[in-house]
């Protein structure tokens, strides 16, 4: 006798109602490919409701101090749920409890730094009576919200990048349509099931979910979307940003991070730090280390540390606290992964760890005797590969880490001043990071890319820049 498992089922949310829609995508539990919940599926009259309700929210006062008050009490809110949020989040992405838990944490902040930046959202004093003819004149500016904001987001992060597109545009006085990844949609709605409880004003957050590239189709042509904050694939970003027109885009996009390790590097340190920011979320991660270049003089020593770490992490079931990594979002991604390794290999490449397949799951992979033009350096794997060379000049390896259409983040292992303050002038990213690989993150910090990595940053305080307007008053006197 089979027992009967109860699925949940989501609808939309739209001027503060949740709508039942009879189409619904299954969501799948990566481990067990078991379907953990039911989504409605977006039709286009929903899609303009949302859109609908988010520009007839912004016609009602929503101050400062209650947008302060509201993502204080959504943070503390998502701290109650964080084991229950966990579990979604290990269950719909695959990622290991441990940092499953770390992420709704890390969403908690975000949302709470949002908070503490609804506060300080301000413009500044001009002096155009500097200018003959205006001395009589005074003016200031004053930062006004761009008003309804499309939120587009991916699946690796479910939760906290939601968090750092709702968050900041909530504080900055705007109202939200978010749609969330189709395959990692739970964690959003649970989100938004905390915002309800969180005093915010209907019409002020509205989800709809379905197919990415049908939603995004009917947001791009409602002209009462003033922006799109989008975070994704070059591919799907550069389609926005195409048809966004006149209006206001962020893009968050990818990257095939480069991590530098000098040879004055510590290897323990490196070599750990390294492994563990190439396979953190199976390497789907924006900035997950995808590149790794070695000095020679250490090359074999790190190797070999990097080697032993690798080997320890365990590979499973994402819920198992003793977890490292566990499975790739989708199996067509793992044969992806494995088609560019193999390819990789008939160019050359040697496989010191890792290599192997096993349905949905990919190893974490080191490979070795690559060269730069290799699809797994070239182009972003978003998977457990990363590639190991060496170099011995300091402008060759610059020019290598910057002969790349990408430029998120980079790292840089070193205590040489000068390399240092080389690499922060030369090379071409948005992060460099100095003693830490291209993978250290903290939510407040400014974050986003250049060339093919996107454009705009994020960070609440400095998304709150994108997510509202300078305005100029002039006083004649
Ligand atoms: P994706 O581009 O396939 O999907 C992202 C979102 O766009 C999803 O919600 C999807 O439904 C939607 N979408 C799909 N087609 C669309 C269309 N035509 N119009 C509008 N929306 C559409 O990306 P993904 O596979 O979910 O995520 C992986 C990518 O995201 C990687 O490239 C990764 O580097 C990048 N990423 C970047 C950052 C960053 O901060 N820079 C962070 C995380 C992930």
């Amino acid at each position: 006798m089979s027992t009967a498992v109860s699925i949940e089922n989501f609808g939309l949310f739209i001027k503060g109602q949740w709508r039942e829609k009879r189409t619904t995508t299954d969501v799948l539990n990566k481990y067990t490919q078991k379907v953990i919940a039911k989504t409605a599926v977006s039709e286009e009259q929903d899609v303009q409701d949302a859109v609908k309700a988010a520009k007839e929210a912004l016609t009602k006062p929503f101050h400062p101090y209650e947008r302060y008050a509201v993502l204080k009490k959504a943070a503390e809110g998502l701290r109650e749920r964080q084991e229950e949020l966990a579990t979604i989040l290990a269950e719909e992405v695959g990622k290991p409890i441990a940092d499953s838990r770390g992420e709704v944490e890390r969403a908690a902040l975000t949302l709470e730094i949002s908070a503490e930046e609804a506060k300080r959202i301000h413009g500044e004093g001009i002096p155009v009576e500097a200018a003959p003819g205006s001395e009589n004149r005074q003016a200031y500016t004053k930062r006004v919200p761009v008003g309804v904001v499309a939120a587009i987001t991916p699946f690796n992060v479910p939760l906290n990048l939601v968090c750092h597109k709702v968050g900041p545009a909530l504080a900055a006085g705007n109202s939200v349509v978010l749609k969330p990844a189709e395959v990692t949609p739970v964690s959003a709605i649970v989100l938004t099931e905390v915002f309800e409880k969180s005093g915010l004003p209907v019409g002020r957050l509205n989800v709809v979910t379905g197919a990415g590239s049908k939603i995004g189709e009917w947001l791009l042509q409602n002209n009462d979307v003033d922006m799109f904050t989008f975070t994704g694939s070059p591919k799907v970003g550069q389609l926005i940003r195409e048809k966004a027109g006149l209006r206001k885009v962020v893009l968050e996009l990818g990257n095939n991070s480069a991590t530098i390790v000098h040879k004055d590097a510590d290897i323990e340190q490196s070599a750990t730090l390294v492994a563990q920011k190439s396979f953190n979320n199976a390497g789907q991660v924006c900035i997950s280390v995808q590149r790794v270049y070695v000095h020679e003089d250490i090359y074999e020593s790190f190797l070999n540390k990097m080697k032993d770490v690798t080997n320890a992490l365990v590979v499973g079931d994402p819920k198992d606290p003793a977890t490292n990594i566990g499975p790739m979002i989708a199996e067509k991604e793992a044969m992806r992964v494995e088609k560019w390794v193999n390819e990789a290999i008939q160019e050359g490449a040697s496989v010191e760890t890792g290599g192997k397949r096993d349905g949905v799951f990919y190893e974490p992979t080191i490979l070795t005797h690559i060269n730069d033009n290799m699809r797994v350096c070239r182009e972003e794997v978003f998977g457990p590969v990363v590639a190991v060379t060496t170099y011995n000049d300091v402008d060759d390896v610059i020019s290598r880490v910057n002969d790349s259409e990408y430029g998120l983040q980079a790292g840089l292992f070193t205590n040489d001043l000068a390399f240092a303050m080389k690499a922060a002038d030369q090379i071409e990213v948005g992060g460099l990071i100095i003693n830490d690989t291209s993978g250290y993150r903290v939510d407040h910090m400014p974050y986003g890319g250049v060339k093919k990595s996107g454009s705009g940053k994020e960070g609440p305080k400095y998304v709150i820049e994108e997510m509202t307007e300078e305005r100029i008053v002039v006083f004649n006197l």
